[in-house]
């Protein structure tokens, strides 16, 4: 009995058995030090959760039409327009389980198999894109960036990318696993590309939009009027107001893409959970508590990028944006650990650092690009673990030959 070639196409993830084997040392009694969570360490605010109690209670615990309810959607019509400046109303709002399915969602509304379509992604970049695009038929194209630009590419280089074939380009900024950010005035000139290839749809994640920590603004693609028609804008309220379990998110698109977003949606699991859409105006209206957590985690920025820039032979960009530093390590590349292993890559390098200091890191293998010669240090922890992890990790650093 064989499975399909698209379930077996589907790579799995070594973020995932670096948490399982976290999971196991911490089972053991071991003092572990991690700093692979994608996900706020806070709780969802208590006012965001009582919403959703209330609605349950109150009954709303049946099938929902696929759409979303009409609050819902035009909560996040409002936020957009208000926040981010995008012209739209209700018929552009699709509301899906995660943004993590908002994307798939998209991804299937506007690439078809077997025609050699092509998404452009500027990488490292999250992990979950390419198997994404791959799913919907697509192929992922990578314009390859580096640490010297802080990860970021110019519009010559998307240029240079587009084919007859290109379908879509996938930006996302703040980034994961970058941690920075597109200026307003590198996005512009993005935009101005983009209005020689009117064809071609981008999908812009900005679902770190609200943890951002430098004077650098966010700039929403789909508020430049010239090129809105082309923008699918992906959000949602897992990471700002702490939501990550509850899979809430949302795109605003051109109305054909959202209401084909919603058909397929309507056939693939109905809509979000039915109490979850009372919790959406509720947060989207929430500004206090956003900018408490978002203080704390600039506090936390600051902190690893201090501790950071003391590794020997190290690069780091500033992070500006998201919860991720995201520094080069390619210097240990065939050098001896303290304990005698010798360093192959960032795999390598992550289970030598875990078996000797009880420091859990992501390697930067599965994002692309240049991520082999990376590693990934999420700042979703305290600033007491990141004070002693990364100093750790310094230490450790200091002993390699
Ligand atoms: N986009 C990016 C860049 C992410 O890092 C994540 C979560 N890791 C998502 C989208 C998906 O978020 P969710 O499905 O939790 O809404």
């Amino acid at each position: 009995m064989e499975l399909s070639d698209r379930a077996k196409s589907i790579p799995p993830s070594i973020t995932l058995a670096i948490s399982a084997k976290v999971k196991e040392l911490k089972a053991a009694g071991k003092d572990v030090i991690a700093f692979g969570a994608g996900e706020p360490d806070f709780a969802t605010p208590e006012k965001i959760s009582q919403a959703a109690i209330d609605s349950l209670i109150s009954g709303a615990t049946h099938y929902m039409p696929s759409s979303g309810t009409p609050e819902a959607r035009e909560a996040i019509a409002y936020k957009l327009q208000t926040e981010n400046n995008i012209d739209c109303t209700q018929a552009n709002i699709s509301i899906n389980a995660g943004a993590k399915m908002t994307i798939n969602l998209a991804l299937l509304a506007i690439l078809d198999p077997g025609k050699n379509q092509e998404v452009i992604v500027p990488t490292p970049a999250w992990v979950s894109y390419k198997p994404m695009i791959e799913l919907a038929g697509g192929a992922m194209v990578e314009v390859p960036t580096s640490v010297d630009t802080d990860f970021k590419c110019t519009p010559e280089e998307i240029e240079a990318k587009i084919t007859l074939n290109t379908k879509a380009i996938m930006l996302n900024t703040p980034s994961n696993p970058c941690g920075t950010m597109y200026s307003p005035e590198e996005l512009q000139a993005i935009a101005k590309m983009l209005e020689r290839h009117p064809n071609i749809y981008v999908l812009s994640d900005e679902i770190y939009e609200r943890l951002i920590y430098g004077d650098i603004e966010h700039l929403s693609l789909g508020s430049i009027p010239e090129i809105s028609h082309q923008i699918i804008t992906i959000n949602g309220l897992s990471k700002a107001f702490a939501m990550t379990g509850w899979r809430v998110g949302y795109a605003c698109a051109p109305e054909p893409v959202a209401k084909a977003m919603n058909t397929l949606q309507s056939q693939i699991n109905t809509s979000i959970t039915s109490f979850c859409y009372a919790a959406i105006p509720v947060a989207l209206e929430m500004k206090d508590e956003v900018e408490e957590m978002r203080k704390i985690f600039a506090s936390r920025a600051a902190l690893m990028y201090k501790l950071i820039q003391k590794w020997p032979n190290t690069e780091c960009a500033e992070p500006t944006g998201a919860f991720y530093a995201f520094p080069k390590i390619s210097h240990y590349f065939g050098k001896e650990t303290p304990a005698g292993t010798t360093i192959k890559d960032s795999v390598s390098f992550v289970q030598a650092l875990l078996d000797e200091t009880n420091v859990a890191v992501v390697p930067g293998t599965d994002f692309g690009g240049c991520g082999p010669d990376h590693i990934r240090l999420s700042f979703a922890c305290s600033e007491e673990q990141i004070e002693r992890g990364v100093n750790k990790i310094c230490n450790w650093l200091s002993l390699i030959k």
